[in-house]
Parts: C-alpha cells; sequence; structure tokens
C-alpha cells in the first residue's frame, strides 16, 4: 500500500494516529483507516505541473514546480480544484510509484525556476517531507513553498521549520459561522491565525505572503480577516485575490456572483486604511483566467 515511500520513523509515528491537521481524527492511516480528508497513507498525487500563475516573486519567469495533493482537510462549496479536492470522489494519483513521483518532480523543476510548491499539504504533510528529504539526498535543494489554507496545527508546523523557505497560507476567514458554513470546519479563524503567527515567527517577512480570497457580498468577513492578520504585523505580505470564480449553481445565491470592482475597491481601501503596507492586488480581470482543469492537465 505505501508505495515504497521511504517514510522516517518521525512521519510514520504521524501517520499510525493521524494529527496532522486541527481535525486530530487519530486514525491509523497506515492501516488504510481514513479520517475526515479520507486519504490513507499512499501516494495521493493528482498533479506536477509548471505552473507561472503564483505571485510572482515566487513563479519568476520560468514558474513553480506544484505538486497538487488529492483531497483536502477543508472541504470548501465553492472549491476550484473541486475534480481532486472533493473528499467523496476516489483519491486521484497520477504516479504508480514514489520513484515515479520524483522522476516527474526533478523534470518539471529543471523547466522551471528551482521552486517546489506543495498545495493543500496539510493532510499530506508525511508524504511532502519524504519527498523533500528524497530530493535532499540526491543533492537537489529547491526552495520550497508551502501553499495551504492554514488550517494547520502549530505543533506539525514547528517541525517543518527546516523544510519550508517559504509559507503561503490562504486566511479564508474571519467569520467562523460562514468558515462553518462554506468550509465544513470548527474555530477556522482563531486555529489558521495561530498557524500563520507561527510560520512568521519562523520565516519572517521574507518568508511568508498571506492569500485572501474575496469572496461576494462577504466583505465584511474579508476586512476583519485583513484587521486579524494585521494583529500579527503591520508589515506582513498580503495577496489580496480578487479571482473568485463560480464554478457550478451554489444554494447560497451570493457565490453564484462575481466579485465586483465596487467591493474590490472598499477591501483595498481598507487594506491601508488600517496600517497594513505590504500589498499585492490581483487584477479584478483575473477571474476566469485561473482555474484549474485537472483531466487535461491545464489552466484554463
Ligand atoms: S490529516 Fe486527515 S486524518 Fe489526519 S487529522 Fe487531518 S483530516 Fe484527520
Amino acid at each position: 500500500m505505501l508505495q515504497n515511500i521511504p517514510y522516517d520513523d518521525y512521519e510514520l509515528n504521524l501517520l499510525s494516529s493521524c494529527q496532522l491537521c486541527p481535525r486530530r481524527c487519530k486514525v491509523n492511516r497506515l492501516k488504510g483507516e481514513k479520517g475526515f480528508c479520507q486519504t490513507d497513507a499512499s501516494l495521493n498525487v493528482a498533479l506536477v505541473c509548471n505552473h507561472k500563475g503564483e505571485e510572482p516573486s515566487l513563479s519568476g519567469e520560468k514558474g513553480i514546480c506544484n505538486v497538487f495533493f488529492s483531497h483536502c482537510n477543508l472541504q470548501c462549496t465553492y472549491c476550484q480544484n473541486k475534480q481532486i479536492s472533493d473528499n467523496k470522489n476516489e483519491v486521484k494519483n497520477s504516479y504508480s510509484t514514489f520513484d515515479d513521483l520524483i522522476l516527474e518532480i526533478k523534470k518539471v523543476l529543471q523547466e522551471s525556476e528551482n521552486v517546489l510548491g506543495f498545495v493543500s499539504p496539510s493532510h499530506s504533510i508525511a508524504l511532502m517531507r519524504a519527498i523533500i528529504r528524497t530530493l535532499h539526498s540526491q543533492g537537489i535543494y529547491p526552495k520550497i513553498v508551502y501553499n495551504t489554507n492554514a488550517y494547520d496545527r502549530v505543533e506539525i508546523l514547528r517541525d517543518l521549520e527546516e523544510f519550508v523557505d517559504v509559507y503561503l497560507p490562504d486566511y479564508k476567514y474571519s467569520d467562523i459561522l460562514l468558515a462553518k458554513e462554506l468550509s465544513r470546519v470548527e474555530n477556522y479563524p482563531e486555529i489558521a491565525l495561530k498557524a500563520i503567527e507561527e510560520m512568521y515567527r519562523q520565516k519572517g517577512r521574507n518568508g511568508v505572503i498571506v492569500r485572501h480570497l474575496i469572496l461576494p457580498s462577504q466583505i465584511n468577513n474579508s476586512k476583519k480577516a485583513l484587521w486579524n492578520i494585521s494583529d500579527i504585523s503591520f508589515n506582513i505580505n498580503v495577496s489580496l485575490m480578487s479571482q473568485y470564480t463560480p464554478c457550478e449553481q451554489y444554494k447560497q445565491e451570493y457565490l453564484n456572483q462575481y466579485l465586483n470592482e465596487k467591493e474590490y475597491q472598499e477591501v483595498c481601501d481598507y487594506f491601508y486604511e488600517i496600517g497594513l503596507s505590504q500589498g499585492l492586488f490581483q487584477e479584478l480581470s483575473s477571474q476566469n483566467n485561473l482555474v484549474p482543469d485537472f483531466d487535461s492537465n491545464s489552466w484554463s
């Protein structure tokens, strides 16, 4: 079942009673048991690809080699990656062995800026660590980006300090009820904020970019999210994303709209009003441009 994944004792221990993320399901993933993320300890990499759409300071000209894991420890109603992130679907795995996966990563890394990003890694930290250790053992040391929904445990993040160079957390909600309704998660605002605090403690300003996706008609959620982030530092890098795209018909009417210019401007203005200073502001025109298609392995 483990497809020769070279887990070390620490990782085996993590998987034997899984508390990798704040859901703390305590299932034995090595024996095939599954918790909320419906993922055991085998390979769950849906796609490895070169991606040029991340923040310019990371993707540079040649792009970033992104590793997309199947399934997720959140289940966001409006997720753009549902093809691979929906825990109700079978785990999508595109590689029959760990060695095949490493070969593919090495190939894509060569085309990129030598930056390796792990997307939605919180439930796959053991596998991520095994990948990084294996590359290091072969003398390959790319810059490592941890691209997360921020629903992470501080204790687990502490043990990632030596593995990760840049944290890219998405601080999704300041509104606890919205988090529960849209992502099936308890106490998200506080847990995610503590996780981002730990990331900032480890890497400082140069190693953290906090993302926030502005949802249509949820401007107060976005403003309070910025307020919470500013508690960590007024100099923290914040990337405000306007790319929200409805991917299906939702029962929440507001999710069937796009963000409008007035809403976006209000959030951008608030960013400066409260004293934040390091902002990256996505063009509103990026709506629809950044929706991945995992069946055709492309970005539409
Ligand atoms: S990683 Fe998965 S199994 Fe482990 S605690 Fe989180 S949701 Fe549960």
